[in-house]
């Protein structure tokens, strides 16, 4: 049952059709753990906790510096030096001080990926290079936990949404790591290109949470990518990788 002050904090996403109290109460039972409190994280962040997630973990092992001010919009110029979990908590807490904040300054690996991510319902990937974004997609795929990957750079950026045995995965799209790929730090990024694709993580985790999402009859899944030099989207099928390592998942879906 929602209390009055929450009936009126949510109001507006309680009106919307289909989602309703017991979608916003699905919300406030819902967890999400966001990897990485950058770009991608500052505005996932700022809109699931905004939405009333009840639980949400903020992992990141580095501190804030004054370059990351011109996109990670979660955290304020009085606070470099300072870690990005702890940083975001901040923000977060005054945002909506209802919310359990579980901060973790650390990076994660292979070892500690398990047992972090099944401790939630969803995971936000929002770190800023290929491996880690190949770890925390096998990590999920063997916790069966589902996720929201995406990656910028310059003026664009892409999106996934993955649910372990239901959709295709990351390595479905890009089987093998990619090597001497370009990083923000070579060749920038405006900041509305995180802020935009953040922001479709978080929608991707809200719709989830709140059961408006529903598998394709195909299995099939999409990528979505934005091009800020043309202002143009494009959604791509994925059609599941029958040689990809997520196969042994479908069967039993
Ligand atoms: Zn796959």
């Amino acid at each position: 049952m929602l209390s009055q002050e929450q009936r009126e904090r949510y109001q507006r996403n309680i009106l919307i059709p289909g989602f309703g109290e017991s979608g916003q109460e699905r919300l406030l039972d819902g967890s999400v753990c966001i990897v990485g409190l950058g770009g991608l994280g500052s505005s996932a962040a700022l809109y699931l906790a905004a939405a009333g997630v009840g639980r949400l973990g903020l992992i990141d092992s580095d501190t804030l510096e004054l370059s990351n001010l011109q996109r990670q919009v979660v955290h304020t110029t009085d606070r470099l030096g300072m870690s990005k979990a702890r940083s975001a908590e901040m923000t977060l807490r005054a945002l909506n001080p209802g919310l359990t904040l579980q901060t973790a300054q650390i990076r994660v690996t292979a070892e500690n990926a398990g047992d972090l991510f099944s401790a939630y319902d969803f995971v936000v990937e929002a770190t800023d290079n290929f491996a880690a974004k190949f770890l925390i997609n096998d990590a999920c795929l063997e916790c069966r936990t589902p996720f929201a990957t995406a990656g910028i750079l310059a003026l664009a950026g892409q999106m996934m949404f993955v649910v372990p045995g239901k959709t295709p995965c990351l390595r479905c799209a890009v089987p093998v790591e990619p090597l001497g790929v370009p990083t923000t730090g070579e060749l920038g990024v405006l900041g509305a290109v995180p802020g935009v694709l953040g922001s479709l993580e978080a929608l991707a985790a809200i719709r989830f949470l709140a059961g408006l999402w529903k598998p394709a009859a195909d299995g099939s899944g999409a990528v979505l990518s934005v091009d800020g030099e043309s202002l143009r989207w494009r959604t791509t099928r994925l059609p599941r990788n029958p040689s990809c390592r997520c196969a042994m998942l479908w069967s039993i879906s």
